[in-house]
């Protein structure tokens, strides 16, 4: 079995193949050890925006969380004990990426091309490369001309010392609400480029005491509670993706007052208010954003970006400012899934020129697609929230393919491939229940392929999510094709 990724996702797949008693197993990733976007993004301030004792494996709860929202230095180093924890270093292929997956008919076999060129052949993969790993470069005009530093936020390079620089930050997206605070105190001058305003939710974040943790340590039971305490709140929350939901409208009143007590000056409080219903766009959660455009030397441009100068930026109101640094907060590519990989499956179809056909990526649970057989994608089509923990969305992918594997391995299966029925009806439930969402229009925002199909978002609560991939799984006879291995062929583990 082959992994490809080592973020959150991958290392929890690896780690429940692990509990299960597989041992046959490889997980490949490009950077030089496991973290995935706790790895890649270290910019000033980051940090995750969902309680940590929510934001952790189950299988591995982490008393000792310092505070209730981890910063990324503490993120990162409880991947990497996970990692250790579960003994799955050995099983670990740091600095290899995978370019390519091609589907052998012959052999039932998944061949793998690394970066490096190598071809390895696996049974199953397991593709865990996550929705926001492929930073968005926008392409404006005068960006080579540009004489200073620019860097986008996930490739941030810290040997540019921003103290006393003149910077202009371009997005206003969850990112940029924790770079702006983070290096606002240090520069000479921030301007802050946005195109659009955002919802900000205060963040109730602190420390957790000494106390605290020791009892977590001591009653396990008491970090469960906390951790089913914020997951019951997600779950609340995710009604409000629904405009005319009562929780979008409480939502929204809780945002303009947050925004009406953390800003002084009506006009700049006027141009960071959405006209657009709250989960239109990600929302931001944040307690200190806000308050920093009360700073005398941070500046709220409220325009996009059109272009640049030798020495500068130039906003949509036509004017140049001049600044020593760009970053560029601008985001990720999410729509366009796996397009870091080529996946060739059953007939030589190409998986990003099926989903082209399709308007857009989509699968069965967002998890397998016909013709493309043992292959189960981690955090793939229409399977994020914003409410919720991406690791509690990952396990339970990770739990329905390992009981694909299981049934391999008990059946004495060659392979499993979705039907197409059962993933054509899935996905038209889940494209009806989108219609009556915030994501449709309205604002600008990264839900959507070209075709307008949204396909990065679920929904639903992450406990039918949940619920619907136990039945996918349980039910699995009715909803896929199965192929018994030749008889002459020894019944072991799938590698
Ligand atoms: P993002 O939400 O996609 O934001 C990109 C920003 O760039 C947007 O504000 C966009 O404006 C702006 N932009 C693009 N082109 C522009 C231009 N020409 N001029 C001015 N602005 C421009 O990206 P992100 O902030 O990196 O966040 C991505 C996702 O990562 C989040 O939604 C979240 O899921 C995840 N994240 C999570 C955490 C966490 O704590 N869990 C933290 C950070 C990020 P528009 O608003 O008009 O599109």
């Amino acid at each position: 079995m082959a992994i490809i990724g080592g973020g959150v996702g991958g290392v929890g797949a690896a780690a429940k193949l692990k509990a299960a008693g597989i041992e046959t197993f490889t997980l490949f990733e490009q950077s030089d050890g496991p973290g995935g976007t706790w790895r890649d993004n270290h910019y000033p301030g980051a940090g995750c925006d969902i309680p940590s004792h929510l934001y952790s494996f189950r299988f591995n709860p982490n008393p000792d969380w310092s505070r209730v929202f981890g910063g990324q230095p503490e993120i990162l180093s409880y991947v990497e004990r996970t990692v250790d924890d579960f003994g799955l270093r050995p099983h670990c292929r740091f600095g290899t990426g995978i370019s390519s997956c091609r589907w052998v008919e012959s052999s039932a076999s998944w061949t793998l091309r690394t970066t490096a060129g190598e071809e390895l052949e696996f049974d199953v993969v397991i593709s865990a490369l996550g929705q926001l790993n492929v930073p968005f470069y926008p392409d404006l005009p005068g960006m080579s001309e540009f004489s200073g530093p620019m860097f986008h936020t996930a490739r941030w390079e810290h040997e540019h010392d921003l103290r006393g620089k003149r910077v202009a930050m371009i997005g206003t997206g969850s990112t940029a609400g924790q770079v702006v605070p983070a290096i606002a105190p240090d520069v000479a001058q921030l301007y802050v480029f946005q195109r659009e305003p955002n919802w900000v939710l205060p963040k109730p974040d602190r420390e957790f005491s000494e106390r605290e943790r020791r009892r977590f340590a001591r009653l396990p039971v008491l970090a469960s509670l906390t951790r089913l305490r914020v997951f019951t709140l997600g779950e609340t929350m995710a009604w409000g993706a629904k405009p005319s939901s009562r929780v979008s409208k409480r939502v929204t009143d809780i945002c303009l007052e947050h925004l009406e007590k953390q800003v002084e000056d009506p006009e700049v409080r006027a141009a960071l208010t959405p006209s657009f219903p709250f989960f239109c766009k990600r929302p931001m959660l944040s307690s200190d954003y806000l308050p920093t455009f009360n700073r005398d030397n941070v500046e709220l441009v409220p325009r996009a970006v059109t272009g640049f100068s030798r020495s500068g930026v130039i906003a949509a109101d036509g004017i140049e400012r001049e600044v020593d640094v760009v970053i560029l907060g601008t985001g990720f590519q999410p729509w366009r899934f796996l397009s870091t990989l080529s996946v060739t499956g059953r007939e030589g179809v190409d998986l990003h020129e099926y989903w082209d056909s399709k308007g857009g990526a989509e699968a069965f649970l967002g998890i397998a697609v016909p013709g493309f057989p043992n292959f189960y994608m981690l955090y793939g089509p229409n399977t994020n929230s914003a409410t919720t923990s991406l690791i509690y969305v990952t396990e339970q992918q990770a739990a329905y393919a390992l009981r694909m594997i299981r049934r391999m391995i008990r059946e004495g299966l060659e392979s499993i491939d979705v039907k197409r029925r059962p993933t054509d009806r899935y996905n038209a439930w889940v494209q009806r229940k989108i219609r009556d969402t915030a994501w449709v229009g309205g604002c600008h925002n990264y839900y959507s392929a070209k075709s307008g199909k949204v396909v990065t978002n679920w929904p639903a609560t992450s406990v039918r999510y949940a619920l619907m991939t136990r039945l996918g799984a349980a039910t699995s006879r009715f909803t896929t094709h199965a192929v018994k291995r030749e008889p002459a062929a020894t019944a072991t583990a799938p590698s």
